[in-house]
């Protein structure tokens, strides 16, 4: 499991190792478009800070947390997807499915999303 900084997928996007299709950046995060997307729209939203799960999050995380939502709002109007509606979910260990231990909000939209999920 990668939950250190160092073998970090996502700290390399953000340090530029790895190349990604970014389309938001904020102060406290940034997203890009997923690799093998799911939806029509499906980007990722990730704070610069590295925190491997939910289960990681501190009370003095809650403004960084929380700016990941308002980015989730302000790319929705951007991918055009706010008024039909998108779904926000966050992963978290192995029966979610977590595969990338920095945390990140999948925002899916352009097609009706089931529920429940699988
Ligand atoms: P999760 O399974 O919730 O941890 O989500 C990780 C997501 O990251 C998956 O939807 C992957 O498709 C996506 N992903 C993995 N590598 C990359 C990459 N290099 N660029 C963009 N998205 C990626
Ligand atoms: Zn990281």
């Amino acid at each position: 499991m990668a939950d250190s900084k160092a073998d970090c997928l996502f700290c390399s996007i953000l340090s530029g190792d790895v190349p990604a299709d970014i389309i938001f950046e904020s102060e406290t995060a940034i997203a890009f478009r997923d690799i093998n997307p799911q939806a029509p729209t499906h980007v990722i939203i990730i704070p610069r800070q590295h925190i491997p799960t939910i289960n990681d999050i501190s009370a003095d995380d809650q403004t960084i947390v929380g700016s990941l939502y308002t980015a989730a709002s302000t790319i929705a109007v951007a991918e055009g997807v706010a008024d039909d509606g998108y779904r926000v979910v966050m992963n978290c260990n192995a029966d979610a499915g977590q595969s990338v231990f920095h945390i990140h909000l999948h925002l899916l939209g352009g097609r009706a999303l089931g529920w429940p999920p699988g």
